[in-house]
């Protein structure tokens, strides 16, 4: 166990937040500690939604306001704006999601690129990101990993998922912003990944602009690692990984245990922490040839990324490292981070409510789950309150 206290320190963490906000904060991770609270809350309000009730001022006050920059990009700004000071940028996510329509796919592309443009603007923003099932068909995703081929139909959606890809990709090294690919379900994620590697090739060839995530609850991912970035070596490009635990932990080990095969997921959680561990430290230690974008809200391992950087004398401020958390949650590492001059993102999700509302339901249920995880937020927004009266 390490000892460091740096993300202890509420003040750094809490600035931003006016004793209002701080209230607001508390009251909304207090009420999201209650599970079945959660579970009535989320049912309630799908139904609120499809039925057109009113719903949508009281879910912008609580959870989406907390969790989101706003419904639109320009809506962002002054969230942008106000984190930078703090030395924190920013990566706008389009959070639309479980969309199915090729139309929905070209607006989800439309606006990754308007994004792309407005990173090359903005200081606050060097880099963006979309998912891969924003572009695509999961089934098509899924299809074409499993190797089964294609009808003539399916081939022409497929090739517009691949010119989507590359248009982002390609404007993205033009106006030298980063673009990373977020890691979805198993399933799909093989013909994800290939579909990344190729975008590497092309465009990685001087620096890292294309990264893909490697989720390390799955115990293959080291074995995945290694692979590419032989393979990188060898074809003369740089590997870009954001590198996260993995957020579909019970969908996977449902599945794989309703269809009868060995589940990708680590047994335990320490299996899965040591498996980030590893990881990361291969990829500190390949900085040459590898990128890395530390996604966690893992305490440990951000003291544990820090050290290597110090030991393997990588500067806090060299572009190839990056550490990443979600707009809303654990600013305790984020800004003491950022005070300490390393390079620091948070993902700010913005969309219509209605359609962000898969995005904010995970995060409820991720919170009301991750026991520690809340416990956490509560303790140190208690602890803030309780400075800022002394
Ligand atoms: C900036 C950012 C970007 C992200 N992008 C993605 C993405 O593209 N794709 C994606 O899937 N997720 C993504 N996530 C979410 C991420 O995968 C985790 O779900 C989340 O961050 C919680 O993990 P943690 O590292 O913060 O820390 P912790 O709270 O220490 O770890 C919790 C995680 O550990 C794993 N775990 C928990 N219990 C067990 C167990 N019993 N056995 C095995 N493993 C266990 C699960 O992955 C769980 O989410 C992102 C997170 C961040 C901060």
């Amino acid at each position: 166990m390490k000892t460091n206290t740096l993300f202890d320190n509420t003040e750094v963490a809490f600035a931003l937040k006016n004793d209002s906000q701080l209230e607001r904060a508390y009251f909304l991770f207090k009420m999201i500690s209650h599970q079945p609270l959660v579970r009535i809350g989320t049912a309630a309000t799908n139904f609120a939604l499809k039925a057109n009730l009113p719903v949508e001022g009281l879910i912008r006050s609580t959870v989406f306001d907390h969790f989101c920059g706003g419904v639109n990009e320009d809506d962002c700004l002054s969230v942008i704006d106000k984190m930078f000071t703090k030395g924190v940028s920013s990566v706008l996510d389009y959070s639309v999601e479980g969309k199915e329509e090729e139309a929905t796919f070209d607006e989800a592309r439309d606006k990754i690129l308007k994004i792309v443009q407005f990173a090359d603007e903005k200081e606050a923003m060097p880099i963006v990101v979309f998912k891969p099932t924003g572009f695509g068909r999961f089934y098509l995703y899924q299809k074409k990993g499993e190797g089964v081929p294609f009808s003539a139909e399916e081939q022409a959606e497929w090739d517009r998922i691949v010119a989507r890809f590359d248009t982002v990709c390609r404007l993205a090294k033009e106006k030298d912003v980063e673009v990373l690919i977020d890691g979805e379900e198993s399933w799909m994620q093989d013909a994800a990944d290939d579909l990344c590697e190729t975008m590497m090739q092309k465009y990685n060839t001087e620096k890292p602009i294309v990264y893909n995530t490697l989720q390390t609850y799955r115990w293959d991912r080291l074995e995945y690692l290694k692979g590419i970035h032989e393979r990188a070596k060898a074809g003369g490009f740089k590997v870009g990984f954001k590198i996260v635990r993995g957020a579909y932990m019970e969908k996977e080990r449902d599945r794989a245990e309703d269809k009868g095969y060995k589940s990708p997921i680590c047994e335990t959680k320490q299996e899965t922490d040591d498996n980030f561990n590893t990881c990361m430290t291969y990829m500190l230690n390949n900085l040459d040839t590898i990128s890395i974008f530390i996604g966690t809200h893992n305490e440990q391992s951000c003291y544990l990324a820090m050290d290597l950087m110090q030991q393997l004398g990588i500067n806090k401020k060299d572009n190839n490292v990056w550490f990443g958390q979600l707009y809303g949650m654990s600013d305790h590492i984020s800004f003491n981070l950022a005070k300490q001059g390393y390079n620091v993102a948070k993902y700010v999700p913005f969309g219509p409510v209605k359609d962000v509302m898969p995005y904010l339901i995970r995060r409820a249920e991720e919170n009301t789950s991750v026991a520690g995880q809340t416990s956490r937020e509560l303790n140190l927004l208690k602890q803030e309150k309780k400075r800022r009266k002394l």
